[in-house]
């Protein structure tokens, strides 16, 4: 399918022999996602933790909320959990194809009305907005494993899944937050205008239309509709999204670089709908299929090749088999050889 590769890295290197396979990022006019080796941890005594105890009983009310849900599924109409499905999808789709392929990796264009789309989507999901979502990224990415990342996994499962939402972020993560370029965030209208509208976007996306169209459209009662499509299906895009800070840091094995501790983890790639390739993610950030394998498991990927399909998607940035197969010899762990 040639639309999926319209510029391979080899084909950005071989017009610039200069770049190395690792400044890739260049030619998407940002590089912030890339991994900067030179920021080590500083010393401790290591500052007090604050609870931020507002976020804490919001959490455990949605999760309760959400157990609760469960018992209401076998009396759901199947057309509600049809729905509660589309919602998952589209919520999903908003995080994955949207403030993390698109707008935290610059992996691909999207034309307007597509940019649109996943911003409306995006609220759905309720995971800060996009501007945030990416810059919480970005350092992520950047400063990895470390005490700038936000959800530094070796803080441990529970840290990097919830409880960095629970507690005030580290000052790192505050100060080299500050540094990035986050200039074409900030250029990008559809992106300023969900964060100046935040709020309202969230109540309308996340608990108000998941709620009332099935108990308008088709009679379902209230309590089911409140339950499962909304409050359930909001905790499961939220754990699946968690999983890939926690379990694919730490579970799985690493082809593409045994020096970084994010893993290739099949089972988070299907609840997280792509995005469980974490090893290879980590290696090569500016991949539109954040996976080496392009469709399997990767329902994200499939959309994005839909869109451009349709025109309202280009420029897929793609590495090219030579290119991992070079890194899997230099940095994998050889796990690459008996799978
Ligand atoms: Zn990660
Ligand atoms: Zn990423």
């Amino acid at each position: 399918m040639t639309f999926r590769s319209s510029q391979t890295v080899s084909t950005i290197i071989e017009q610039s022999p200069s770049l190395k396979h690792d400044d890739i990022g260049a030619d998407r006019n940002m590089t912030d996602d890339i991994l900067d080796t030179t920021y080590t941890k500083k010393v401790d005594p290591k500052p007090p933790i604050k609870i931020v105890w507002r976020n804490v009983i919001l959490m455990c009310l949605l999760h309760i909320g959400a157990f609760y849900g469960l018992f209401f599924i076998p009396a759901a109409k199947p057309i509600t959990l049809a729905w509660a499905t589309v919602c998952f999808m589209l919520s999903a789709l908003g995080v994955t194809a949207g403030a993390h392929r698109l707008w935290s990796h610059r992996s691909y264009k999207a034309k307007l009305p597509l940019r649109i789309f996943l911003a409306v989507v995006n609220s759905m999901a309720f995971q800060n907005d996009i501007y945030e979502w990416a810059r919480d990224h970005r350092v992520h990415h950047k400063f990895s494993e470390t005490d700038a990342d936000p959800h530094n996994a070796t803080r441990g499962f529970f840290f990097s899944h919830i409880g960095w939402l629970l507690i005030r972020k580290h000052p790192d993560v505050i100060e080299k937050g500050k540094k990035l370029d986050l200039s074409d965030l900030k250029a990008d209208k559809v992106v300023m205008f969900q964060r100046r509208n935040y709020k309202l976007s969230i109540l309308v996306m996340c608990f108000i239309l998941p709620t009332v169209i099935p108990w308008y459209f088709w009679n379902e009662s209230f309590s089911v509709a409140f339950y499962v499509p909304c409050l359930l299906r909001y905790a499961l895009v939220l754990n699946a999204t968690w999983l890939v800070n926690s379990a694919a840091h730490m579970y799985g094995n690493q082809p593409y670089d045994k020096t970084i501790n994010p893993r290739e983890n099949p089972l988070v790639a299907i609840g997280a709908i792509g995005e469980g390739f974490h090893n290879y993610h980590h290696t090569f950030p500016f991949d539109y299929s954040s996976s080496e394998f392009g469709l399997k498991f990767n329902i994200t990927t499939g959309f994005i090749d839909l869109m451009c399909l349709l025109g309202l998607a280009s420029n897929c940035k793609r590495v090219s088999k030579e290119t991992i197969m070079a890194r899997k010899m230099r940095t994998g762990d050889g796990s690459h050889r008996s799978g």
